[in-house]
This record gives structure tokens, sequence and C-alpha cells, in this order.
């Protein structure tokens, strides 16, 4: 099962995909988390990224498919994978197809306005939970903070850039016949089942 989970910065792209790498035990590769990951580490990769993360814009292709092809390389992906967030790009989706070919396509859809409900109100604790200020707010207890690229004007960048960088993606694999849109606009449940209905 090698998959890739396409869709506007909070589609639910990352919370979907944790229970769909649950259910069929296949690794979780989201490239944002291994961008942020290196930041907290401060590595030359995480110095070279954090900028243009807190931008809303895209890492250059060519240190992003390095770090995929690397990843992808690894023993766990051999029975398959999920990609989240990979490919942004079609230079990023031609790449892919020269180190593996996808099988499917699921792409989330959100409006633009629900988009920036859902991630300026987003909060992170300390221990990764996620909540959010209106739909689910963090125990009084619990420091929560907002990502620098979940900033208002931030995410209207990373909405810019997605329709203009990553949507031509979408019609690269409909060529290719390998796409199924799902509303993502419904509950975590619902847009879950709707993802199994199409992976069964
Ligand atoms: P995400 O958590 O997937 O929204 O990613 C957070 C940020 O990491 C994005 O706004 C980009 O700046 C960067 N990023 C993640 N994946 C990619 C990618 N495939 N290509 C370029 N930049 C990326």
């Amino acid at each position: 099962m090698k998959m890739i989970l396409v869709g506007p910065p909070g589609s639910g792209k990352g919370t979907q995909a944790e229970k769909i790498s649950e259910k069929y035990q296949i690794p979780h590769i989201s490239t944002g988390d291994i961008f942020r990951e290196n930041i907290r580490n401060q590595t030359e990769l995480g110095k070279k990224a954090k900028e243009i993360i807190d931008r809303g814009e895209l890492v250059p292709d060519e240190i992003t498919i390095d770090m995929v092809k690397q990843r992808l390389s690894e023993d766990d992906c051999k029975k398959g994978y999920l990609l989240d967030g990979f490919p942004r790009t079609i230079p990023q989706a031609e790449a892919l197809e020269e180190i593996d070919n996808a099988e499917k396509v699921i792409d989330i859809e959100v409006p633009d306005e629900e988009i920036i409900e859902r991630i300026t109100g987003r909060r992170q604790a300390e221990d990764g939970k996620i909540y959010h200020v209106k739909f689910n707010p963090p125990p009084e207890d619990v420091k929560a903070i907002q990502r620098d690229d979940d900033k208002e004007d931030v995410v209207i960048n990373r909405l810019k850039v997605y329709h203009a960088q990553t949507e031509p993606i979408i019609r690269f694999y409909k060529e290719k016949g390998i796409v199924h849109e799902i509303d993502g606009t419904k509950s975590i449940d619902e847009v879950f089942s709707s993802i199994m209905s199409v992976l069964a």
C-alpha cells in the first residue's frame, strides 16, 4: 500500500494519516514533522528550513526530495507507506515517480474559509497534543501554544502556495486515474470512514 495524502494545510491530513497508518501498519511519513524535528534538534537542515517554514513558503525541492528519498529507502517502507505533505510541487511528484510509484492519492478537500478558522485556532501542548480554542479547548492547567506558521498572515500565505504549487499535482495524478476526492469538512470519524471505503 503506497499512498499519498494531499490537501490544504489544516485539512486534517495528519490526523487521518495517523489513523490510516495504525490500521494498515505502514509508516506515516510527514515531511512537515521531519522538518520540525530537525528544527527542534537544531540540525543544519533545521536551520535552513526554519525561516522558510515560518514564512509559510516551501522548502526548496532539492532539499525536500533528498530527505524523502533517504526516508523511503529505509526498511520499514518496503511493504508500503503513507506520505503526508509530500509531494507538494510538480518537480517533487516527478522525482517520486523515479523513486517509486504511488498507488493511491487521497485528496482531502476543505474550503479556504474553514481552513483559516481551523488553523488560526489551533494550539499545541508540550506533549504534542493538538487543541482548538473554539472546538476543543485545552484544559485550564495545560499550556498550549500557537505554531508560528499557524498565525493568520502565514496561513493565508500557505493557502496561496497550496493553490499555486500543490493543486497542480492533483491534476498530475488525476491523469493517472489514481485520485480519490474526500469531503474533509465532515467529522474526523466520517472522513476516516470515507477513506476506508476508498481503500477497501
Ligand atoms: P505541514 O506540517 O505539512 O503543513 O508542513 C509545514 C511546513 O513544512 C510547510 O508549510 C512547508 O514550509 C514545509 N514543508 C513540508 N512539506 C514540504 C514539502 N513537501 N515541500 C516543501 N516544503 C515542505
